[in-house]
């Protein structure tokens, strides 16, 4: 039985009919400029306000600290940038992980050629970062630490209330990329403690190119975008309304029957995990096994290369990832699985398949049957194959 089975969902999600349906109108019929006096703006005001309260209340955030940006890179670049240029008297270092976004890390690279440090704190083999070593990387000059609230590749849930409290307590600003975590995990930032948290749309069945920054009131932070008096003057450009509304109503519906929906998330993830331990020789989950984002599944199967792996699920009909950084076009295997100790040749056999909304029972069936025969397959073909003496 031929199957299309969608497991990247850390990737991208597609967008909800009742998403679609409220962004609609805002292309055609009620298409003004927020910015503008007469009512068809006016609307589009209404509108944005709407979305920023209802992101507001999901995260447990005021709607005057709700920022949009078009995605969740550029919310990450514009913390890490904004933030060295405006606390720069301050102070020049800032403190981040090995298992970042390259949107974080590649900020930091950046502002390591201007003038500023950053310490790139290791993580564990489950990829949770050491307080002690954050706590030990504090220096008098640190402005900012950003650790992400959930890992892209391995799901890892970092001690994110732990950390806001010692960043809290050093006078330190937090950020936090919660990209993979809002929608799917319960997030409340007053809570928690963190002064900027980066969300982008797309990530929990709302539109592509849409996101947003919490910034909590009274943070010092410079303009990315510079501009019109858009977002409360802090980042410029006519607003992308029907994204925005897009953005409001998925946070809005990621919330309702939330409990009901993880359990039914983790379930499915759980009977992967042990399906694919059950059924596969020689495979590793990586990972924290609890502490880890509901839909989170990834693998290293020895012997054998995620490229391939990838190809020939895809000729089953399943979307998943591999460990390697394709997205740059590179064969480099993923600077995550490298950090949580892995070597070379195991990161590169290496699967992450992401559940969500529209997986069924049936298509974790439908992978447990296929994917011991592809990775057998591989094996068969492999000049690394496994030797009696592996046993
Ligand atoms: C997807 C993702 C991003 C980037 O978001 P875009 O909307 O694609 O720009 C940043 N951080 C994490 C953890 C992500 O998963």
């Amino acid at each position: 039985m031929e199957r299309n089975v969608y497991l990247d969902h850390a990737a991208t999600t597609y967008v909800k009919k009742e998403v679609l349906e409220e962004m609609m109108p805002y292309f055609t019929q009620s298409f003004g400029n927020p910015s503008s006096i007469y009512k068809l703006g006016q609307e589009n005001r209404k509108a944005v306000d709407l979305a920023k309260e209802r992101i507001a209340k999901a995260i447990g955030a005021t709607p005057s600290e709700i920022y949009f940006t078009a995605g969740g890179c550029e919310a990450d670049n514009w913390v890490i940038k904004g933030i060295a240029s405006a606390n720069q008297k301050k102070g020049n270092h800032i403190i981040t992980t090995s298992i970042e976004h390259p949107a974080i890390m590649n900020s930091c690279k950046y502002l390591e050629k201007h003038g500023f440090e950053v310490t790139y704190l290791g993580v564990d083999e489950d990829g949770k970062v050491r307080l002690d070593e954050l706590k030990s990387a504090i220096k008098d000059t640190t402005i900012l630490i950003s650790v992400m609230f959930a890992n892209n590749e391995i799901g890892t849930i970092q001690p994110i209330a732990e950390i806001a409290k010692l960043a809290k307590e050093k006078g330190i600003y937090f950020h936090t990329d919660a990209v993979q975590a809002v929608g799917n995990l319960r997030i409340d930032v007053a809570k928690i403690g963190v002064d900027m948290l980066s969300m982008a749309g797309h990530k929990f069945y709302g539109p592509k190119g849409i996101g947003a920054l919490y910034i909590k009131k009274g943070t010092r932070i410079d303009n990315l975008i510079h501009g019109g008096g858009q977002e409360q003057g802090k980042r410029a450009g006519t607003e992308n309304v029907p994204a925005i509304v897009g953005m409001g109503k998925a946070i809005e519906l990621a919330y309702k029957d939330f409990d009901q929906h993880n359990e039914r998330i983790i379930a499915l993830r759980e009977k992967l995990i042990n399906g694919v331990m059950e059924r596969i020789p020689y495979v590793k989950l990586n990972g924290h096994r609890t502490d880890r984002l509901p839909g989170n599944v990834n693998f290293s199967f020895r012997f054998i290369e995620g490229e391939s792996l990838l190809l020939m699920l895809n000729m089953k009909g399943i979307s998943g990832s591999s460990g390697s950084a394709c997205s740059s076009g590179s064969l480099d295997p993923s600077h995550v699985l490298l950090a949580i100790g892995l070597d070379h040749a195991t990161a590169h056999g290496s699967l992450r398949l992401t559940i969500g909304d529209e997986n069924t029972e049936e298509d974790i069936d439908y992978v447990l049957e296929v994917l011991p025969t592809i990775v057998a397959r591989l094996r068969e073909m492999s000049p690394l194959k496994p030797m009696k003496e592996d046993k």
